[in-house]
């Protein structure tokens, strides 16, 4: 396969997937990732998983052209429901929301006995993966935020944890701003970082007008406010 069909967002998230790994990526579409980790010789096997009839076509197509059906299994259905458990020690899932990827962790959680990481990379709403998989004892171990074609994607890495929840020692502002900056890039700051969490304001700043004349609860108003303190807080 030729690296170029391979956009940097997968491209990272390749870079996280361990040297001979066997991995499910699931919601494939076309197929790039496992055809990719598979030419570079990074993985001994792959998953190709799909809901969709189109996009699993197209992973078939991909897996055939690319001489890989024996090495590469794609598979027809909904989430993990594709994998065995014990099959694989890495899950790949990206270019979907948060709030999807965390639903399809959360119904096959029996897969994930015997995976070691999970690479996740959620158009929006990554927050929400950072707290749900602290509170399944996943640790955050390393997490990128990038741009390509005018759209900012964070991914995000995490391996099996010890139980110990790493926002555990934090203060109660200070674990909310881990949860919904990641720690690592709030540190880091980066061009795509402060570029995505300007927008953010101003989109909470248009929420919390268009609260004000609409006469919200005010727990609602409240939390945009308190996202807004932070993020002015971060971006400052
Ligand atoms: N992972 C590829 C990428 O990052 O470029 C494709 C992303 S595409 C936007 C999302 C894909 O996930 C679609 O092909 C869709 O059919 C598939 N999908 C959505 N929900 C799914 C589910 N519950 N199980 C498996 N695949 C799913």
């Amino acid at each position: 396969m030729n690296d170029k069909l391979l956009s940097d967002r997968l491209k990272m998230v390749a870079s996280f997937v361990p040297a001979n790994s066997s991995v499910a990526d699931i919601g494939s579409d076309h197929a790039y990732l496992p055809c990719y980790l598979m030419n570079k010789q990074r993985i001994s096997y792959a998953i190709a998983g799909e809901v969709n009839e189109g996009p699993f076509q197209s992973a078939i197509n991909q897996v055939n052209r690319s001489g890989f059906s024996d090495k590469i299994s794609v598979r027809k259905g909904n989430g993990l429901q594709v994998i065995k458990p014990g099959e694989v020690d890495v899950i790949t899932i990206a270019g979907m929301g948060g709030q999807l990827i965390r639903n399809i962790l959360l119904e096959g959680i029996d897969k994930l006995d015997g995976v070691s990481r999970l690479i996740l990379q959620p158009n929006v709403a990554a927050h929400l993966l950072r707290q749900s998989l602290s509170e399944l004892n996943w640790e955050l171990v390393d997490e990128r935020i990038l741009e390509e074609d005018k759209k900012i994607y964070e991914v995000l890495v995490f391996d099996v944890g010890n139980g110990s929840n790493p926002y555990r020692s934090l203060s109660e502002r200070d674990q909310a701003k881990a949860i919904l900056f990641g720690p690592k890039l709030a540190s880091e700051k980066n061009e795509a970082f402060i570029k995505k969490w300007k927008h953010e304001l101003e989109k909470r700043v248009r929420i919390l007008r268009s609260m004000e004349n609409a006469e919200v609860p005010s727990e609602k108003e409240a939390s945009v406010k308190t996202e807004i303190d932070l993020i002015k807080e971060v971006i400052s």
